[in-house]
């Protein structure tokens, strides 16, 4: 199984040796998305990919840690009432999260494949999308 994460740092954790012990003690395949450090701390996330038990004793590990551990269901937010479908963010998402209906011209969105890049929050005139990481 695999789910998305945001780990968040305090100054005195560990923070470069957290995707080593994840690989190394709990078989977790970790795929960062995107990390904003420094030496107040910081956050991560990222996807973790592993069994049910190893992904459940990894979260346990980091909150040893004292590392904050957020289940994400979503990254970015799109204001339905801002967008006007214009698809200017269809070209901009290498991850191809938003697609235009063929019959409808609508501009839909899947938030299973946005890997957080955030191109799209630029791309958008309507300032129609942000951030929730
Ligand atoms: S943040 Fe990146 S991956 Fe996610 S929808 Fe926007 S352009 Fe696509
Ligand atoms: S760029 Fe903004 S306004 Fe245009 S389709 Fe995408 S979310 Fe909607």
């Amino acid at each position: 199984m695999q789910g998305k994460f945001k780990l968040i740092f305090s100054e005195h954790d560990a923070q470069e040796s957290v995707t080593y012990v994840l690989v190394k003690k709990f078989q977790i395949e970790p795929n960062i998305l995107r990390a904003e450090m420094d030496d107040t701390g910081g956050l991560m996330v990222l996807n973790m990919t592993g069994t049910e038990e190893n992904l459940r004793d990894a979260i346990k590990y980091l909150e040893d840690q004292n590392i904050t551990v957020v289940k994400l269901s979503k990254h970015i937010q799109r204001d339905e009432e801002r967008c006007f479908d214009c698809g200017s963010c269809v070209s901009v998402c290498l991850s191809r999260a938003f697609s235009i209906d063929p019959v409808t011209w609508e501009v839909n969105l899947n938030y299973e494949k946005c890997v957080a890049c955030g191109s799209c929050l630029t791309a958008c005139p309507a300032h129609a999308v942000t951030l929730i990481l």
